[in-house]
């Protein structure tokens, strides 16, 4: 019998960059596969639900759980494998912060599927079919996953070990926290693997004064190469991004948009973006300082909350036909 360790990958709500993520640290995978046994990674192989169930509590050594909790399946396979991992890691920004995905929390699940399934321009579905728990045919009934009214972190769902950020987590950063797993120097539970500095201490690009008359689109200016992109009117979100991926986009000229996730020590990412942006704007007129926010940011939720919105201290839109109902639904939903 194999004395590797036991290793486990999952993929939840996430577009699934974090699982090509994994490849992306090339021919050290063979080192991952010298450490450890892969027994359940359905993206890649066909493992059954039912090898993990009937695996001992904590028969597991690792798992890299990536996506956020959209649906009643996603749910149970967090909790399953929870129970069943020693050690389980939030694998990139929707496991750690919602991501993407979680801006849907902007919505209801009503609204979400009467523009997935209706409105959308690409929808044909001219009987206005949608989704069913549970839906019975001749043979028998069919059974799919129920749809969340919110998106939740894994870390709102179960004990996380660890958590990996990034959108997805740079090779070098995936490789680090493997080792330091194999090694056993890990941070404390709870942490954050990765860096406790900002985007902006590993961006090259010359800082001096800021101060702000006009914010613009990345569209609508060719930035100078060398100076600070938010010097230029560019927001860019290096100032309150964890450091980690090497300040890949400022280099290019693109901005940070923070996908590494809040800097160690601040609670919520988009606060923390709005307290700099309105502490670089170069006026004390009010009425002028509303016109450049609102010129300049016409998609404050995006910019601000992109990865971090079902995260943060809002977590979802709170419109009114948004929240209270589904999230009774959800308590009634058990399992899969
Ligand atoms: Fe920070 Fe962005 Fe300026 Fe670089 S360009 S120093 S990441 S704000």
């Amino acid at each position: 019998m194999s004395d590797k360790g036991k290793l486990a990958l999952y993929w939840a709500a996430s577009c699934g960059g974090c699982e090509i993520a994994v490849l992306a640290i090339n021919e050290k995978i063979l080192d991952v596969a010298n450490a450890f046994d892969i027994v359940f990674w359905p993206c890649v192989m066909d493992g059954k639900v039912r090898d993990i169930e009937k695996m001992p509590d904590k028969g597991l050594d690792l798992c890299l759980f990536n996506g956020g909790i959209r649906n009643s399946e996603q749910e149970y396979m967090a909790r399953l494998l929870r129970k069943k991992a020693k050690v389980l890691v939030a694998f990139g920004s929707c496991a750690h912060e919602g991501c993407i995905p979680g801006l849907a929390n902007m919505n209801s699940r009503d609204e979400i599927f009467q523009f997935v399934y209706k409105d959308c321009p690409s929808a044909d579905n001219p009987k206005g079919v949608l989704p069913e728990v549970e839906t019975k045919v001749s043979e028998g009934t069919l059974h799919l996953p129920f749809f969340y009214d919110t998106l939740k972190t894994l870390g709102q769902t179960v004990d996380v070990d660890y958590y990996l950020p990034g959108c997805p987590p740079e090779p070098e950063r995936i490789w680090d926290a493997i080792t330091a797993i194999l090694t056993g120097k890990l941070p404390p539970p709870g942490s954050v693997i990765g860096a406790e500095t900002t985007v902006c201490d590993e961006c090259p690009r010359k800082r001096e004064e800021k101060k702000i008359k006009e914010f613009k689109r990345t569209w609508q200016v060719i930035p100078d190469t060398e100076k600070c992109l938010l010097e230029q009117g560019i927001v860019c979100c290096g100032i309150a991004t964890r450091a980690g991926c090497g300040a890949l986009c400022p280099q290019v000229g693109s901005p940070c948009i923070g996908c590494y996730g809040p800097n160690a020590g601040v609670e919520d990412f988009g606060a923390r973006m709005m307290t700099a942006i309105a502490s670089v704007i170069d006026s004390n007129d009010p009425e002028e300082i509303d016109r450049i926010i609102q010129e300049g940011i016409p998609d404050p939720v995006g910019t601000f909350y992109r990865f971090s919105l079902a995260h943060s201290s809002l977590r979802r839109s709170n419109r009114a036909g948004n929240g209270k109902p589904a999230a009774k639904e959800e308590a009634e939903v058990s399992g899969r």
